[in-house]
């Protein structure tokens, strides 16, 4: 599980060994938000392949919020309170501002995880570097 693109993603870890913190900060360190680190500190990845190689990931950040906006509206038709569209809009909106630094994040990942491959033995190399 710790080795899959999924968990990689989702806590923010290196594309190439998916063991190496992604971020400087938490996403919710406002100040710093989503600032991506230069290099993975496992694998020593460097994490910028390119200058402005993160502005892709607002195209990704757009699909993510509307998977949010789309999941808090099946979450209210299950607990039955999708008939007012003012609710709707509503919460719609209170999810996002509050996973807005978390939505960015995830999407620098995905963008990250698109164009760097993962890689067996440099993931193998940097887990036994971090037992020594
Ligand atoms: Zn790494």
């Amino acid at each position: 599980m710790k080795n899959s693109i999924l968990y990689s993603i989702l806590f923010l870890k290196c594309p190439q060994c998916r063991q190496g913190e992604f971020l400087k900060e938490n996403p919710y360190h406002l100040s710093r938000m989503n600032a991506v680190r230069s290099r993975c500190p496992r694998c020593d990845l460097k994490y910028s392949i390119e200058p402005s190689f993160y502005t892709g990931s607002m195209y990704v950040s757009y699909a993510v919020g509307i998977a949010f906006a789309v999941a808090t509206y099946v979450v209210l038709l299950i607990l039955g309170h999708a008939d007012d569209p003012l609710t709707i809009f509503i919460s719609i909106v209170v999810v996002l501002a509050l996973t807005f630094p978390y939505i960015g994040a995830v999407s620098k990942a995905i963008w990250a995880h698109l164009f760097i491959k993962y890689d067996a033995v440099i993931a193998k190399q940097a887990k036994n570097e971090s037992r020594t």
